[in-house]
């Protein structure tokens, strides 16, 4: 079988093991986990924050983004497929009580909209205070543009609202953009990075931002139960995937440009490579049918709707990725002959 499900699915490597087998560790509650520290120095560092601090998901870091941001019946502004809405169950409900006011369909909210629903609350008790501005990079795959970005973050500033960035994939933004780290996580309050998606450590995330913002998020931590004591074990997993793999996610882009190309002229199906994800657009409803179909042939893949989800990491390779490019030729194949897909198609 060749996992394609998520870019979580990596093992951590026969180097990565030894570095965390022979950790420096302390208690981390007390601020004595050297691993830990220096993690945290060189996540801040990267990111050209003052702080950073790290916990063991991306779950957690968006959360304490959002809890130390926003105050109880604020809304948060986000996209309805951001992480934090559709993946993380109702926290930002249970946890910081807040009100998610969503955008749909173009991937960052224009200046019209942001200018409205700030507007609607000025001076009417029946709206809610805006508190916080969402925003994701990479989305789904997709870079957004630095630009728009920055758009977002100045209204937020100039409109007393705070900003947070879900990085969980900034490794692959910069990479893609060309550009350094701290330029991704530019102009936002916070911003939460993952070291176990295509970084390939088994392991955790970090919160970023100013000294004030890392001082709270770590009372929050262990307010939520999130303090952990010698955490070097793990940490060292991610300080070695963050030093050395880091610079390797062109790579999986690479990989997954080649993999849209081979799959991209078979009838029925569009194929998109989005950094290290290939979209694949299947006739409308069908995208279970079709995954089903790429397991049948050695490929395992998410799909809902009408897209199935592709994700190159770590672990997968130039071979696994023409192995992966013919199976899927079959499978594609194999649908187009049974007679499920011809009664769907001749409908
Ligand atoms: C994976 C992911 C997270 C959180 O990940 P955990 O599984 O909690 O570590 C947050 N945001 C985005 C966009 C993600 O893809």
């Amino acid at each position: 079988m060749i996992d394609l499900r998520s870019d979580t699915l990596t093992r951590p490597t026969a180097a990565m093991r030894r570095a965390m087998a022979e950790a420096e560790v302390g208690d981390d509650v007390f601020g004595e986990d050297p691993t830990v520290r220096t993690l945290e120095e060189e996540t801040a560092e990267l990111l050209g924050t003052e702080a950073a601090m790290y916990v063991p998901s991306g779950h957690m870091a968006n959360q304490l983004g959002l809890y130390i941001a926003t105050l109880s019946g604020q809304e948060v502004w986000a996209h309805e497929q951001h992480h934090l809405i559709g993946s993380e169950q109702a926290a930002a409900a249970v946890l910081s009580r807040v009100q998610p006011r969503l955008y749909s369909g173009d991937p960052w909210p224009s200046n019209t909209l942001l200018r409205d629903w700030y507007a609607r609350a000025q001076g009417d008790v029946h709206h809610a205070e805006p508190g916080l501005v969402w925003s994701e990079n990479t989305f789904s795959g997709l870079v957004v543009p630095l630009s728009e970005q920055r758009r977002v973050t100045a209204f937020a500033r100039a409109h007393g609202m705070r900003s947070h960035l879900d990085g969980a994939r900034l490794w692959n933004a910069a990479a893609a953009l060309e550009v350094p780290h701290a330029q991704v996580a530019e102009g936002f309050d916070s911003v939460s990075v993952c070291f176990s998606k295509g970084l390939g450590a088994p392991v955790g995330s970090a919160l970023a931002g100013d000294a004030e913002t890392i001082r709270r998020a770590r009372r929050g931590r262990k307010l939520l139960g999130g303090g952990m004591r010698q955490a070097g074990i793990i940490a060292a997993g991610a300080l070695y995937a963050l030093r050395h793999h880091r610079d390797r996610v062109v790579e999986d882009h690479a990989r997954a440009a080649t993999l849209a190309e081979r799959i991209s002229g078979l009838p029925g199906i569009t194929a998109r490579a989005r950094t290290n994800m290939v979209l694949v657009e299947t006739p409308a409803g069908e995208a279970e049918e079709y995954a089903k179909a790429f397991a049948r042939h050695g490929i395992r893949a998410l799909g809902s709707g009408d897209r199935v989800r592709l994700v190159v990491h770590l672990d997968i390779t130039d071979r696994d990725v023409e192995e992966a490019a013919r199976s899927i030729t079959e499978a594609v194949t194999d649908l187009g002959c049974s007679p499920h897909s011809v009664v769907t198609s001749s409908v």
